[in-house]
């Protein structure tokens, strides 16, 4: 594990569950930080500022600083604001979302013959009311984007609905998917890592929980990658996990928790 220069992290299921810290990331980040490797966390989580992110990593004395820290909100409100010109957006989400909408100039409306797109990303306010105003504006010709795709959320108490679930209530009624689904496994988060470390793809390892997503995504993306079997694969046994790799097409090294990897890159020094 030497040869890698950068190592991104998911979050949620990596490195904490809501806010309670998964053991051995804090040592795993703070070692790497020592041997001089880059680190960002690369968060399908749209739910949070880049602060909120800052400021919750410091509580479990993990340190990134904000430039390093890669969600989904982030990368879907830049490419929207790069690539298409409209202004008036309804969002279904959090303070992370609607953040970044603003500080990329968007104007968040819930007027709907005014929506010019709606862009969905986890919303534990999500109310009919939000489902049908996205709808509604959908069906009169909004676009329809998406922060991420998880379907689900791990946290202390179990698995909780993820964007994914937003995502498929606005999908029933409009029938429509989304034009752009920008989180992990597509390439856009892994895309602006690449970017801001500047490295090539072979120097970058991706450490996540979710085959679907992270593994997936590093792979198509050809990023070397480590299944942690916390989060959403901590209650799959082995067989079912290799299982799905095989499903997806993914060979990740598989270890049991951020701890795990620490021991291993100890032992080899
Ligand atoms: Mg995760």
């Amino acid at each position: 594990m030497k040869e890698f220069k950068a190592w991104l992290f998911d979050g949620d299921g990596v490195l904490y569950l809501l806010n309670q810290r998964i053991k051995g990331g804090k040592e795993l980040i703070n070692h790497l930080r020592s041997e001089r490797k880059l680190i960002y966390l690369i968060s399908n989580n749209s739910t949070k500022t880049l602060d909120q992110y800052v400021s919750k990593l410091q509580t479990m004395d993990i340190h990134i600083p904000k430039e390093n820290i890669i969600t989904s909100a982030y990368v879907t409100a830049e490419y929207l604001a790069k690539n298409y010109d409209f202004k008036f957006v309804f969002a279904v989400g959090e303070g992370g979302l609607t953040d970044a909408l603003v500080s990329n100039n968007f104007l968040i409306t819930d007027e709907i013959d005014k929506i010019e797109a709606v862009i969905v990303g986890m919303d534990r306010a999500f109310t009919y009311r939000k489902a049908e105003i996205a709808s509604r504006a959908i069906l009169r010709g909004a676009k329809f984007f998406a922060t991420n795709p998880d379907k689900s959320f791990p946290t202390p108490e179990g698995l909780s609905p993820g964007a994914g679930a937003m995502i498929a209530t606005i999908n029933a009624t409009t029938e429509q998917k989304p034009e752009i689904i920008f989180g992990k496994p597509n390439k856009y988060l892994f895309e602006k890592a690449l970017s801001l470390s500047g490295l090539q793809k072979e120097e970058v390892v991706m450490v996540g929980d979710r085959i679907d997503t992270d593994i997936l995504g590093a792979t198509n993306n050809g990023i070397h990658s480590i299944l942690v079997r916390t989060g959403v694969s901590s209650d799959k046994p082995i067989d079912i996990l290799k299982s799905e790799m095989n499903t997806y097409g993914v060979n990740p090294d598989v270890f049991s928790s951020c701890e795990e990897i620490y021991q291993f890159i100890l032992n080899r020094e």
